[in-house]
C-alpha cells in the first residue's frame, strides 16, 4: 500500500532534521512517496544527489519539491511544486530571488521590532538560522532565546504571525509569478493549506480561482493538524475549480507534538489524488 507525504520540511529551511534523517525517518513510518518541500530552497535534493544518495523504489520514491512564498491580495501564500526540475533556470532563478527577499526581509523585521524594544534580531537571527534559508521561525527562536517572549507561539501570536508588525508579506513576488517558475521548472502548483489562511470563505473561492487561472493544478485537501471537517470542505472546491487534491502533514520537527511525519486526515473518495499528474 503507497502511503503519501507531499509537504515536509528540513534543516534546510526551518525543519529540524538533516535530509537524510527525515528520509530514515519516512522509511520507519512506512511512507512510500516523500516530497521534501522546504522553504524557497532546494539544497536538500542537491545535497542528496551530490552525496550519490539515491533509493530503491521499493525503499521510498523521493519526490522533489518547494514550498515557494508568494503574496497575493497582500496576503502571505504558500505555493508548493511538486515533482519539479530542480536544476531547471526557473527554480535556479526563483530560489536566487527568494534568498535574496527573505535576507532583507529579515532586516525589515528587525527594524520594526527594534522600534518595539527588541534589538539585534539581524544578527541573532542570521546566526541561528546559519546555512538554512532563514525565516520568521529563526526570529521567533532568538526572541524565545533572549527571553523576549516565552516560547515560539507567542512570538508569532504578538509579533510575527499574520498582520502582526513582523509580518512583512508585501515583498514576495505575485501568485502568478510563483506558479509561473513551477510550471517551467516542469512541475505541479499546489495550494498550500488553504484552510490556514484567515480569509472569508467568499476570499478563499476567489484566491481559488486566481490560482487556477494561473495555472494552479492541485490544492491540499489534507494538511496537518487539520480541523474536522476541512478536507470535506476542501474536497467541494476541488471538485468546483477541477483540482487535484495534495496530501501532507507540513512537518517540521518530531518534537511538535501537533504534527508528525505521514499524519493528516483521511482523502475524501470524492478526490483525484495528486499522484495521478506524476
Ligand atoms: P516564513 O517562511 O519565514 O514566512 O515563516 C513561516 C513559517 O513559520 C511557517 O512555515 C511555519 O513553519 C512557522 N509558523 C507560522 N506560524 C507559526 C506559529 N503560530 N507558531 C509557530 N510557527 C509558526
Ligand atoms: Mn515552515
Ligand atoms: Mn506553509
Ligand atoms: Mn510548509
Amino acid at each position: 500500500m503507497n502511503k503519501y507525504d507531499l509537504h515536509t520540511h528540513t534543516k534546510c529551511s526551518d525543519g529540524s532534521l538533516p535530509v537524510t534523517e527525515l528520509i530514515d525517518l519516512a522509511i520507519e513510518r512506512g511512507i512510500t512517496h516523500l516530497a521534501i518541500t522546504d522553504h524557497d530552497t532546494v539544497k536538500a535534493h542537491l545535497q542528496l544527489a551530490a552525496n550519490n544518495k539515491f533509493y530503491k523504489d521499493d525503499e521510498i520514491n523521493i519526490i522533489k519539491g518547494i514550498e515557494l512564498s508568494s503574496q497575493w491580495n497582500n496576503m502571505g501564500i504558500h505555493i508548493v511544486g511538486l515533482n519539479i526540475d530542480v536544476n531547471s533556470t526557473a527554480i535556479e532563478t526563483a530560489v536566487a530571488h527568494q534568498t535574496q527577499l527573505r535576507l532583507q526581509r529579515v532586516k525589515t523585521i528587525a527594524k520594526k521590532l527594534t522600534q518595539r524594544g527588541f534589538p539585534d534580531i539581524t544578527q541573532g537571527a542570521t546566526k541561528l538560522a546559519g546555512d538554512s534559508q532563514i525565516g520568521r521561525p529563526h526570529i521567533a527562536q532568538y526572541m524565545v532565546e533572549e527571553g523576549m517572549v516565552l516560547n515560539v507561539g507567542q512570538a508569532f501570536n504578538k509579533y510575527l504571525g499574520a498582520g502582526k508588525v513582523g509580518d512583512v508579506s508585501n515583498i514576495w513576488p505575485d501568485l502568478e509569478k510563483v506558479v509561473e517558475w513551477i510550471n517551467a521548472a516542469g512541475g505541479i502548483a499546489v495550494l498550500a493549506h488553504p484552510s490556514r489562511y484567515k480569509m472569508t470563505r467568499t476570499k478563499r473561492r476567489r484566491l481559488m480561482a486566481d490560482f487556477a487561472d494561473a495555472g494552479g493544478q492541485a490544492i491540499e485537501v489534507c494538511a496537518g493538524n487539520q480541523v474536522p471537517g476541512v478536507a470535506e470542505e476542501m474536497a467541494a472546491l476541488c471538485s468546483e475549480f477541477d483540482f487535484h487534491a495534495s496530501v501532507g502533514s507540513d512537518f517540521h520537527n518530531p518534537n511538535y507534538k501537533w504534527v508528525k511525519l505521514g499524519q493528516y486526515p483521511k482523502l475524501p473518495i470524492s478526490c483525484r489524488p495528486v499522484w495521478e499528474l506524476f
